[in-house]
């Protein structure tokens, strides 16, 4: 049953059909690149990836998805003249299986055209073949890494070796549905400072079934800078006529996007003494609308991804030392004084080494970018100031203090709003009674 009403969330169930679009040839041999790596008998299936790799590897590379658009996206019409674009996809010992299905289900569902090339960024993987044997195939590149830098360092690599103006990145573990490249391809098109997200479906990490994530979803983040999906506020929800209109988003989940190069350039790429993971799509996030542009999630674009539950390859630094330093940096260079919230929030992050941001605070001012007041008040105000400090007996509000200071004879409280002084030799200047029960 075709359901009319969107917001409804029941979709049609239309099984992608595959038109094969490439000649694969025969220079590349799948069943041998796939075979020498499967499983051993006996072997967790979830060691080496953190999903189980045995269900990806029975898949076909080819394997059909449900279109888990809204309807309505498959009669919107795109400008037959979009701009190619190269893919860049960066992996560290991603599974062969997973890998491969990302590249060949960009090439079963793209149009040839749009493809200027997929660039892989082998991030000092243990087998340099995962990635060589694949430039077999059409259109794909291979840049090896001779020492693991991480994801955003990789990206940044990727990035200045794309001939194409507009840049798409993608994780090393997806399946790209029908038509996912032409509605971000479009607004980019119409507004180069736009930055674009596809909804990103889920991929099963135990049985690799691929679901439809909800639409009414954007990114969000607390104080700590922790991501995390939240839901559409009611009032936007509420005026949107349109189901295959963009949605805004505060920040980006960082995996799958697309710039446009000059922009991903003009901006800053990325900051590149970010190490191996995280808390780059939140400096990016800011960047772009402190510094003029919007993100976006395009929700007739639609991609699966294998959402994890932990890492499964080493942090040199570890794992939370890293997360530290790269939202330290986040927040030293575009938080201002709201940064103050994000160490209380964290207070691990207090004191610990984040190299210097000098380079990239100059990055800011030159770029004349508003202030994180701007992006709080304009993008996020969802994202609330937290309360002022409560310390039993006494209440902050700024430079001043309730406190309770003494007791009177009859037992009551006396406290008073003034100065912090924190102590009862100290009367407040203005007094209050507290009725002590
Ligand atoms: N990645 C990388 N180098 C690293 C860590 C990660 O190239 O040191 C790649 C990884 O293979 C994946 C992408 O960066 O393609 C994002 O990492 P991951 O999928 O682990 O992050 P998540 O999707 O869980 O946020
Ligand atoms: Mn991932």
């Amino acid at each position: 049953m075709v359901c009319e009403c969107w917001r409804c969330g029941v979709e049609r169930d239309s099984p992608v059909v595959l038109a094969p679009v490439w000649d694969w040839g025969w220079a590349f041999d799948e069943k041998a690149y796939l075979s020498s790596k499967l499983l051993k008998a006996g072997e967790d299936p979830y060691r080496q990836h953190a999903f189980n790799q045995l269900e990806s590897d029975k898949l076909s590379s080819d394997r059909p998805i449900r279109d888990t658009r809204h309807y309505r996206c498959t009669s919107v019409r795109y400008d037959p003249d979009l701009p190619a674009t190269s893919l860049i996809i960066t992996f560290h010992n991603e599974a062969r299986s997973t890998l491969l299905r990302t590249v060949k289900s960009v090439l079963n569902r793209t149009p040839p055209s749009l493809i200027q090339e997929i660039i892989l960024v082998d991030d000092f993987s243990s087998d340099p073949e995962d990635c060589q044997l694949l430039t077999k195939i059409p259109k794909v590149k291979c840049l090896r890494n001779t020492r693991r830098e991480g994801l955003i360092r990789s990206r940044v690599r990727g990035a200045e070796v794309a001939t194409a103006d507009i840049l798409t990145f993608l994780d090393s573990h997806c399946e790209v549905n029908s038509e996912w490249l032409q509605p971000m391809l479009q607004r980019v098109k119409e507004d180069y400072t736009r930055v674009v997200s596809p909804i990103i479906d889920v991929i099963s990490l135990d049985n690799f079934a691929y679901l439809a994530a909800s639409a009414d979803l954007r990114g969000g983040f607390d104080w700590s800078l922790h991501f995390k999906w939240e839901q559409i506020p009611i009032e936007q929800k509420m005026s949107r006529t349109d189901p295959t209109q963009s949605i805004r988003t505060p920040v980006i989940a960082g995996g799958i996007f697309v710039i446009d190069k000059s922009w991903f350039n003009h901006l800053g790429k990325y900051d590149t003494q970010m190490d191996i993971w995280g808390g780059e799509n939140f400096e990016l996030s800011f960047r772009v609308w402190m510094c003029g542009g919007s993100l976006e999630i395009v929700p007739c674009s639609r991609v699966g991804h294998v959402f994890r539950k932990r890492h499964p390859y080493d942090f040199p630094e570890g794992n939370a030392l890293t997360y530290i330093k790269n939202t330290k940096r986040t927040a030293e260079v575009w938080m201002d004084e709201y940064k103050q919230y994000y160490y209380e929030a964290r207070p691990s992050a207090i004191g610990k080494s984040f190299g210097s941001v000098a380079e990239r605070v100059e990055q800011r001012r030159k770029l004349n970018c508003k202030s994180f007041q701007w992006y709080l008040e304009n993008v996020y105000p969802e994202l609330k100031v937290p309360e002022k400090e409560l310390i039993p007996g006494i209440i902050r509000q700024g430079g001043n203090c309730l406190e309770s200071w003494a007791q009177d004879t009859t037992g009551s409280m006396l406290a008073g709003m003034g100065n912090c002084k924190g102590t009862v030799n100290n009367p407040p200047v203005t007094q209050v009674r507290w009725a002590s029960a």
